[in-house]
C-alpha cells in the first residue's frame, strides 16, 4: 500500500516538474513571439504609411525595457535603433538577411536561430528590415529561479507524502490486518472476540458490523443448542411413554377393554404430541428455506375457526378448559387457508398452554367499523409476558423458560412460524401483554367479498 502511494506522490510531482521545465518556458516564449510581432507589424505599418518620417521617433515609441526595435538595411546600414549598444547577433543577422532578401516586401521571420525575434521586409530605402527583439534575460532568469523553488519545493512535498502516507498505510494496514486476524479467531467458533478497530469511520462502521454478526452466529448457535436439547428431551418422554403404555396394555390391561382403551388412548395422544413436534421442526426448515409459497384464496374464516377450535374440544371435555367465543358469523377473508390453519392452531395451542388456574381462553373474530379488516384474536388469563421479552417471542427457538405452566409440548419454534405466515401474507399481527393479566396475540386479516 505504501509503495501505491510513493508511486502516486512521485507521479504527481513528476508532472507538475514536467509542467515548470517545459510547459511555462514555452509559453512565455509564444506569448514574447506573439509581442514582438506585434510590435514589428504596427512598425512597419506606421513606416509605410506615414510620410514625413522621425524614424527615431517610431522605434523609441515602441521599444521599451524588454522590446527593442530596429530598422536595418540589407547592407548592415542602421537607419534606426533602440539601443545601439545591443547589436543584433552576426549569425542571427545573416539567417535573417538571407531569408528576407529575395523575399517580397511585408514578408517576415520569427523567432530566428531560437532567439525571441521578428523581423518584416519593408520598402524603405527601396529594401531594408524592421526587426524587433525581446530582451529574454529577464524571463529566462524568472522561469529558472521559479524551477528551482519548484523542484525544491517539490522535493519537500515528496518527502513529506511519503512520510504521510507511510504513516496512513501502516495505521490502516495494521488495523485491517487485526480485523482480519480477530474474524479469523471468530470463524474458529472463539465469540470472546471484540473487534475494536474504530481508525477510521469506515473501520469503525465495519467493526461494529462484524461485532453483531458475532452477535449473531452466537445467538443462533445457542439456540441451535437449545433446540436440540429440547426436541430431543421432548421426543424422549413420549416416547418413554408409549413404551410404558404398550407394556402396560401387554402385561395388565391386555383383557380390560375400559382399561386397554384408556392405554391405547395415551398412546395414541403421545404419537399425536410427537407427530406434532416433527412437523414444528419440519415447518421452520421449510419456511426458512422459503419453500413455502402462499396459495391465496377467498375462504369463510369463520368456520375455519370453529374447525381448529373443534380439534381442541378434548381439552374441554376432558381437563376443564373453557373456550369463551365471541365470533362473528359469515366472515371470508383471502390467505392461505392451511398456513391460517396452522397459524390459529399454534395460537389456540399457546393460549391453552399458558393460561391461568381457570383454563379460559377467549376467541374472538370481528370485522373493523371502516369494514375492510377483520380481527382475529385470542385472549389467555395466564401469567402474560415481560415486556423485554415480547419482541423475543417471535423469535426462532425463543422459550420463557418459568411460563411454562403445564407439561407442553414447547420448542419455541410455533410463534416463529407464525410470523413468517404473516409476513409472508403482509398481515397486520401482534401481541398486547402485562405480567399477570394475561395476553392477547391477534391478526388483522383483509376482509374479502365471498364471490
Ligand atoms: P413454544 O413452543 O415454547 O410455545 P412459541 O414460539 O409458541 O414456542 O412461544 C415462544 C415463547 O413465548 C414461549 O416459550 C412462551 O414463553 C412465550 N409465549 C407464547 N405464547 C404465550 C402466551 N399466550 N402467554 C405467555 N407466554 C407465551
Amino acid at each position: 500500500m505504501w509503495a501505491y502511494f510513493c508511486l502516486l506522490a512521485f507521479l504527481l510531482i513528476f508532472l507538475v516538474e514536467i509542467v515548470f521545465f517545459f510547459v511555462i518556458p514555452r509559453v512565455f516564449r509564444e506569448k514574447a513571439l506573439d509581442t514582438v510581432e506585434d510590435v514589428g507589424k504596427s512598425v512597419c505599418a506606421e513606416i509605410e504609411s506615414k510620410p514625413p518620417l522621425d524614424l527615431d521617433r517610431i522605434v523609441y515609441h515602441y521599444s521599451s525595457s524588454d522590446v527593442k526595435v530596429y530598422l536595418l538595411g540589407f547592407d548592415g546600414t542602421i537607419f534606426a535603433s533602440a539601443d545601439e549598444r545591443l547589436a543584433v547577433p552576426e549569425e542571427i543577422w545573416d539567417e535573417v538577411r538571407n531569408r528576407l532578401i529575395d523575399a517580397k516586401n511585408g514578408q517576415s521571420v520569427s523567432g530566428v536561430g531560437g532567439a525571441v525575434n521578428y523581423a518584416q521586409r519593408t520598402d524603405f530605402a527601396g529594401g531594408s528590415i524592421v526587426y524587433v527583439k525581446y530582451n529574454a534575460g529577464f524571463m529566462i532568469s524568472a522561469v529558472r529561479e521559479l524551477v528551482l523553488y519548484m523542484t525544491l519545493i517539490g522535493f519537500i512535498i515528496l518527502l513529506l507524502a511519503l512520510a504521510i502516507s507511510y504513516n496512513f498505510s501502516q495505521k490502516l494496514t495494521r488495523g485491517l490486518k487485526e480485523t482480519a486476524e480477530t474474524a479469523e479467531r471468530l470463524g474458529k467458533g472463539d465469540y470472546s472476540v471484540n473487534f475494536t478497530n474504530a481508525d477510521y469511520r469506515e473501520m469503525a462502521k465495519l467493526s461494529d458490523t462484524l461485532n453483531y454478526v458475532r452477535d449473531e452466529v452466537k445467538k443462533s448457535e445457542d439456540f441451535q443448542r437449545e433446540l436440540l436439547a429440547n426436541v430431543t428431551h421432548d421426543l424422549k418422554t413420549p416416547l418413554t411413554m408409549i413404551k410404558a403404555y404398550a407394556s402396560m396394555i401387554m402385561e395388565i390391561s391386555g383383557d380390560n377393554k375400559e382399561k386397554r382403551e384408556k392405554h391405547l388412548q395415551v398412546i395414541i395422544d403421545e404419537s399425536d404430541r410427537l407427530t406434532g413436534l416433527v412437523n414444528d421442526v419440519l415447518n421452520v426448515s421449510k419456511l426458512s428455506s422459503n419453500i413455502t409459497e402462499i396459495n391465496a384464496k377467498v375462504f369463510n374464516l369463520t368456520e375455519h375457526i370453529y374447525g381448529i377450535i373443534n380439534k381442541f374440544g378434548y381439552l374441554q371435555e376432558t381437563q376443564g378448559y373453557n373456550f369463551m367465543l365471541d365470533i362473528e358469523n359469515g366472515k371470508y377473508t383471502r390467505a392461505d387457508p392451511e398456513k391460517i390453519s396452522q397459524v390459529i392452531y399454534n395460537l389456540l395451542g399457546n393460549a391453552a398452554n399458558y393460561t391461568g388456574e381457570d383454563k379460559t381462553v377467549y376467541i374472538s373474530l370481528k370485522e373493523s367499523l371502516d369494514g375492510k379488516r377483520i380481527k382475529f384474536s385470542v385472549r389467555d388469563t395466564g401469567k402474560g409476558i415481560k415486556e423485554e421479552d415480547l419482541p423475543e417471542i417471535w423469535n426462532r427457538y425463543y422459550r420463557i423458560k418459568e411460563n411454562h405452566t403445564r407439561p407442553v409440548k414447547s420448542t419455541g419454534l410455533g410463534l416463529n412460524i407464525v410470523k413468517a405466515i404473516l409476513e409472508a401474507h403482509a398481515f397486520d399481527f401482534g401481541v398486547e401483554s402485562k405480567e399477570g393479566q394475561g395476553s392477547t396475540f391477534w391478526v388483522d386479516f383483509p376482509n374479502a367479498d365471498k364471490t
